[in-house]
């Protein structure tokens, strides 16, 4: 049980300002939101998108970006079994994987910005793009 650090009244878990003075609560505030920017840039690395995405109970913003940090990752994937296919092919075979790579990196950069901006909203082209839907 906590108390506060001016007015020494009780504190309930979870408030963010004390009820009798309204002094904030230290870290209340925001060792939520800090822990929900880095689960939700963890979305945008590659594979690392399963973290945020296997743990439950994450706020919906959290699990928004993971889902489309997993569509992000799963396009990657698929894109580089592409590149792959047209190896063989020459001059094309760099193009791809230059645009691929580029492209990769670009739209994690995007989804990243938009976690650290606490904004929820979807990636530009491929947001519509679901192959895991929630
Ligand atoms: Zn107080």
């Amino acid at each position: 049980m906590a108390f506060c650090s001016k007015c020494g009244s009780q504190l309930n878990d979870g408030d963010k300002v004390c009820g009798n003075c309204g002094t904030p609560v230290p870290g209340a505030a925001h060792s939520g939101s800090s822990n929900d920017t880095l689960m939700g840039i963890l979305a945008y690395l590659g594979i690392l998108a399963l973290v945020p995405y296997l743990v439950k109970d994450q706020p919906a913003f959290v699990h928004a970006h993971a889902v489309r940090g997993m569509n992000l990752f799963l396009l990657e994937v698929i894109a580089w079994v592409a590149v792959g296919i047209f190896s063989w092919v020459p001059v094309l075979d760099g193009i791809l994987s230059s645009v691929v790579g580029v492209a990769s990196f670009v739209f994690s950069l995007i989804g990243i910005i938009n976690v650290a901006n606490h904004e929820d909203k979807d990636l530009p082209l491929i947001g519509s793009v679901r192959l895991i839907k929630n």
